[in-house]
């Protein structure tokens, strides 16, 4: 049975914010977020522009490579941007995120740029899609920060790509292959900051996709909305039971045809109360755990593999409010540095020598220097032996360090310094105290 689509849209400002920077589309083939940022309006421009750009997707043939057809609308879309930018220099800066699903009659097409996110709801299980393209998703990567530790972390509004009109754009592109009855979900962080993946299965189970709309983003009004939130919701159906292809509605509206929502709407959807959050859910959701889902697509990589296979990318949770973008060449340089220093600190401390701590013989492991504020040595053992004891010669040696192989090493210096010291005490020579 072949399967149709059809989505709703809503985009709200939030309760503290005064413009909405987000743009969504829920169109017949199309469906789209973008995540606006930058000064003075200029991230209303940048989301609008990118979600204008792709409106030429909607209703038509991908081609035979759909992954290309869509990268390369982005790309487009980025020279829109960059175009913008040159006809009017105090938009410098601007830039947005970009998530959007294209339906080519079988399989959902997936382009990603940023820190908005899609989810797939199976089954009562919540799929991460995207894989968010942030600084501390990176740290994460890398085993540096857990995610607990992400949320709160001060450098989360960092964002690695964004479409901002620079040339070096490479949107992650995927195909997934969906059956009757899966429901996907385009989010902004507005949404994915202040609800957690759990709430949100929830409230995306509701049968209704315009009561699942309304109890989102009534959990991110709940949860304070800090941010514009903007929610498409996208659902796959038998065409025996699905709506008319083209009804395409708008969760306040109702009205048919493609809705844009947020900056690049302004529609009546987007300044709307909370809704009640009463309505009855699915028996029972989870979320799935990210860490199974690690199969990611990317057109560079897979120019034109055909596969049935699906590609997720594994998510986090990430806080983002005014984000900035850093260069992937920053970060992964910041990461090689970071980790040399780790490797180094790790082989000094494996290195011993003898010295004195406030005037004893001391065994210390490390080496006897600092690296900026990372001193590379550590007392392991103040010994009774005073260093004012020892003969001149020695005195002078333990007073700069004596290097020594292994800890049993650097105890069998202090014997030796021990029984010059008791030769002096005995008998005295030249070089004694
Ligand atoms: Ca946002």
């Amino acid at each position: 049975m072949p399967l149709v689509v059809s989505a709703v849209a809503r985009s709200h400002v939030g309760l503290v914010r005064s413009g909405n920077e987000d743009s969504g589309y829920a169109g017949r083939s199309l469906f789209a977020l973008a995540d606006g940022m930058g000064g003075h309006a200029a991230g209303e421009v940048a989301s609008r522009t990118v979600v204008a750009a792709l409106l030429d997707l909607d209703g038509t043939d991908l081609g035979p490579d759909p992954r290309r057809t869509l990268r390369s609308a982005v790309l487009e879309a980025n020279e829109r941007l960059r175009l913008a930018v040159a006809a009017r220099p105090d938009l410098d800066g601007m830039g947005t995120t970009l998530t959007a699903l294209a339906w080519d009659g079988h399989r959902l097409g997936l382009v990603h740029v940023g820190d908005s996110r899609a989810y797939r709801l199976r089954e009562g299980r919540l799929t991460p899609m995207t894989k968010d393209q942030s600084l501390v998703q990176a740290l994460i990567d890398e085993g540096r920060i857990t995610e607990r530790e992400a949320r709160n972390h001060p450098q989360r509004s960092v964002i690695l790509q964004a479409l901002d009109g620079r040339p070096d754009i490479d949107p992650q592109v995927a195909m997934l292959e969906p059956v009757a009855g899966d429901r996907y979900l385009i989010c902004s962080d507005g949404l994915s900051d202040v609800v957690e993946d759990a709430d949100i299965a929830v409230g995306l189970g509701h049968t209704d996709p315009v009561a699942a709309i309304d109890v989102l983003i009534g959990l991110a009004l709940e949860a304070g909305a800090p941010d514009n939130v903007t929610v498409v919701v996208v659902d796959v159906a038998e065409s025996a039971s699905a709506p008319p292809p083209d009804t395409v509605r708008d969760a306040a509206s109702h009205e048919p045809g493609g809705v844009l929502v947020g900056a690049v709407g302004e529609t009546s959807a987007t300044r709307e109360p909370a809704p009640a959050l009463s309505a009855p859910g699915p028996a029972s959701v989870d979320v799935e755990d990210v860490e199974d889902v690690e199969n990611v697509e990317d057109l560079e990589d897979e120019p034109d593999e055909d596969r049935d296979d699906e590609a997720e990318w594994s998510a986090s949770r990430r806080a983002g409010r005014r984000r900035r973008r850093w260069p992937w060449l920053l970060v992964v340089l910041a990461v090689l540095v970071v980790a040399a220093l780790l490797a180094a600190r790790a082989w000094a401390m494996d290195q011993w020598y003898v010295g004195v701590d406030n005037g004893a013989v001391a065994v210390y492991s490390g080496l006897d220097v600092s690296v900026g504020p990372v001193s590379l040595s550590q007392l392991q053992e103040r010994t009774d032996l005073e260093a004012v004891t020892l003969p001149e010669f020695d005195r002078a040696q333990v007073e700069e360090g004596i290097k020594a192989t292994s800890r049993e090493d650097a105890e069998a210096i202090v014997e030796r310094l021990r029984t010059s010291a008791a030769a002096c005490l005995s008998a005295p020579t030249e070089g004694c105290p």
